[in-house]
């Protein structure tokens, strides 16, 4: 496959819980989404899908943003399941995964496509003014930090832009539920519509105003509301 080989081979030891077949859809849609505006990922981790995404950009001229405190999740914490001690700082003795992050920016050329942004989602929201054509949801993976995250940020995505959720599950006893709760909402608010899912990458796309209006009409109409 072509697109393959534009992915730089060490990304299979780059740490990570984002699978190959994820990585190439969000390659995919990153390429699409920038044709309407820069993307915006949420939950960097080591840089995994921070190179999928990227890549996609740097061949467009298109900045990736990007949001992580890089003190891990609740999980990755000390005595936790996903600890990993490469990632303890031992001079503050907390987690930092931005060292190994900030190597795979370095090591897949995009030290000038991406902008890190070390801290949390809504600190990152308070101020942002830039329409984006992609939202990539990985970050913590709370109900209410989920939500909080698509509440941040979905004003942002311009008609036609993917909103992206990482860890949907479909079956609960793959995984937690809380993503494909707050997945399973927003597509009930009708602003998107559902495009195929990649393993458990759940995919939006927010819809254009014309078809949200048509929508919106035949909601009023069904509540014998003119519009
Ligand atoms: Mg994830």
């Amino acid at each position: 496959m072509k697109i393959k080989k534009l992915i730089p081979s060490f990304i299979s030891e780059v740490k990570g819980f984002l699978d190959e077949e994820e990585g190439m859809r969000l390659f995919e849609l990153a390429s699409e989404a920038c044709a309407l505006g820069p993307c915006l990922e949420i939950g960097s981790f080591c840089g995994k899908s921070t190179v999928y995404l990227g890549i996609a950009c740097k061949r467009q001229g298109r900045t990736l943003f990007t949001i992580d405190h890089h003190r891990g999740s609740e999980e990755q914490q000390p005595g936790q399941t996903y600890f990993d001690s490469d990632l303890l700082d031992s001079r503050t003795g907390l987690i930092d995964s931005f060292p190994c992050f900030r190597d795979t920016i370095q090591k897949a050329g995009l030290e000038e496509v991406v902008v890190p942004m070390i801290t949390k989602s809504h600190v990152a929201a308070r101020d942002w003014a830039t329409p984006l054509g992609l939202v990539f949801i990985d970050g913590g993976h709370s109900y209410e930090t989920v939500m909080a995250d698509y509440q941040c940020w979905h004003p942002h995505l311009l008609p036609g832009g993917f909103l992206v959720f990482h860890d949907i599950f479909l079956d609960p006893s793959k995984g937690g539920q809380a993503p494909y709760e707050v997945y399973k909402q927003v597509l009930a608010s009708g602003l998107f519509e559902a495009l195929p899912m990649t393993n458990t990458l759940g995919v939006l796309r927010r819809h254009l105003p014309m078809v949200v209006k048509k929508q919106a009409c035949r909601r009023h109409r069904s509540e014998h509301i003119s519009c």
